[in-house]
């Protein structure tokens, strides 16, 4: 082990300022060691609750955790579909489900709420979850295992399925409290029934169901912070609202091996060397192929108009330009190749009003989303964290991908906002409110008075999102 540089050495007792376990082998997952010396120290100090709680968690996951006597027992139970006494292990159960982005979101939230219901998070591995991130709790695996017995269904449980919350509750509203397992529908698609999960009430109920079974597509911890039986505790757990899935993402989300060699081999050729590291992320959501005018305009007039990039000086009297030697890398990524190479262009055609040298780099350009594809979701996991280790970040609304880099960086990003009617909105981008991702979908119902209330007006924490009005955020 004397062979990792010595910087890291000293971190060693306290890995994150004591944010992850130190009982880990070093030599299986790189990244959970090196990352600190690729990052700026985070501007954020986790709280000693979180910490402890972090600590609970993990001793509850190896009492509890695949192939444990306890997890033999529940499983078991679960078979035979008899309720006897209650468990110390209950379980929550995540999908795998959508784009990687909103994979580790989603997966986030569940670790939450499995902290805040003392539950067992496992991890359904899907094409490529293990081969993508390395195992997040000590000793015992987050994997839930292949044989548990109905992981056949994962892939039908849908909005419809008879075992769903919503659906439960709409043949039998006083709930069902000697059921072995409920799913719950929490993708951008559920309905009124379905949303009642986030209903004291709700809670209650679910709490006696020993397997949870969740699958979702967004980033639902702001109306957690709505639950008044979770308050108290999530502000023990959070005293700064917005540093939420930064610590929770620095926590569970570290690249294995492979994944760091992406990393680190770009990072070291293209970025280490730069006086400031620009992150730009373009993602378009618009049909037709692009590159778009429109886009590429947006782009600039951002980066201008904010200052993260320099002007450019079109006389080529670069004479009488100052002699400046420092350098800007900027980190774009996006499916398509052509804003990246107009950039380029552009600080290679002419020289900057200030002197600055303009490297412009892209690791991938993948044409389109694709999926069960181990090298191409290894890419995407590869640029999320390599923006995330840029100084000034720029990100395109809508997009979960930009949220993950944001939040794993500390970065509040300049967000530029949806392009309408193929136009670059005036202005085109705004700084964000906080690092914290928006959640898409939330509900907005009162579940004390049963009727509609705009759940972003009710607390000063959670706040509608700059890039989607009706979208919900920690700020
Ligand atoms: P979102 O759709 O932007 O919210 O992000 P997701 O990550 O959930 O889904 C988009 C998927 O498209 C990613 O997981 C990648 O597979 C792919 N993708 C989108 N943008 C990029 C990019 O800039 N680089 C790479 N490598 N893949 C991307």
């Amino acid at each position: 082990e004397d062979d990792f540089p010595t910087a890291m050495d000293v971190l060693t007792d306290k890995v994150l300022d004591g944010l992850l376990s130190s009982e880990f082998d070093k030599s299986s997952c790189l990244s959970r060691y090196q990352s600190v010396a690729y990052r700026k120290e985070s501007a954020h100090k986790p709280s000693s609750y979180l910490i402890s709680r972090l600590r609970s968690y993990e001793a509850l996951h190896r009492r509890c955790g695949p192939y444990t006597q306890s997890y033999n027992k529940t499983v078991e139970k679960l078979m035979s579909g008899q309720h006897t006494e209650i468990s110390e292990c209950n379980y929550v159960v995540w999908i795998s489900f959508s784009g990687l982005g909103n994979r580790i979101l989603t997966l986030a939230s569940a670790f939450l709420y499995a902290l805040l219901t003392n539950r067992v998070l496992l991890v359904d591995r899907g094409v490529d979850m293990a081969d993508l991130f390395c195992e997040p709790f000590p000793k015992v695996s987050w994997l839930l295992p292949s044989d548990f017995p109905i992981a056949n269904q994962f892939n039908n449980f849908d909005q419809k399925s008879p075992h769903s919350y919503g659906n439960m509750l709409k043949r039998n509203p006083v709930g069902n409290s000697t059921l072995q397992f409920s799913y719950l529908h929490l993708a951008h698609d559920y309905d009124d029934q379905d949303k009642l999960f986030f209903c004291d009430q709700d809670q209650t109920s679910i709490q006696k169901v020993p397997w949870l079974i969740m699958k979702t597509d967004n980033y639902f911890i702001p109306s957690l912070f709505l639950i008044p039986s979770f308050e108290q505790e999530l502000n023990n757990l959070f005293p700064e609202k917005e540093t939420v899935f930064h610590f929770l993402g620095r926590y569970l989300f570290h690249p294995t091996n492979p994944v760091w060699g992406l990393i680190s081999r770009y990072y070291q050729a293209y970025l280490a060397k730069a006086d400031e590291k620009i992150g730009l992320q373009i993602r378009v959501f618009d049909t037709g192929t692009g590159p778009f005018q429109y886009v590429l305009d947006q782009i600039l007039a951002c980066s201008l108009k904010e200052k993260l990039l320099p002007e450019i000086n079109q006389n080529e009297d670069i004479g009488s330009l100052p002699l400046n030697q420092k350098t800007k890398a900027v980190l774009m990524t996006s499916l398509n190749a052509g804003y990246f190479e107009r950039v380029r262009d552009i600080y290679w055609e002419f020289p900057t009003v200030t002197g600055e040298v303009i490297g412009v780099y892209q690791p991938s350009h993948e044409e389109y989303q694709q999926t069960e594809k181990h090298v191409h979701n290894r890419k995407a996991w590869a640029e999320m964290y390599l923006l995330s280790l840029t100084d000034k970040l720029v990100t395109s609304s809508w997009s979960t991908f930009g949220y993950v880099a944001q939040g794993l960086g500390g970065l509040k990003p300049w967000i530029l906002y949806k392009p309408e009617n193929q136009t670059a909105p005036d202005p085109p981008c705004r700084r964000a409110m906080s690092m914290e991702p928006c959640f898409h979908a939330p509900p907005f119902y009162d579940c004390k008075r049963k009727t509609g209330v705009d759940t972003g007006a009710l607390v000063p924490h959670v706040r509608h999102c700059e890039d989607m009005s009706w979208g919900l955020k920690l700020v």
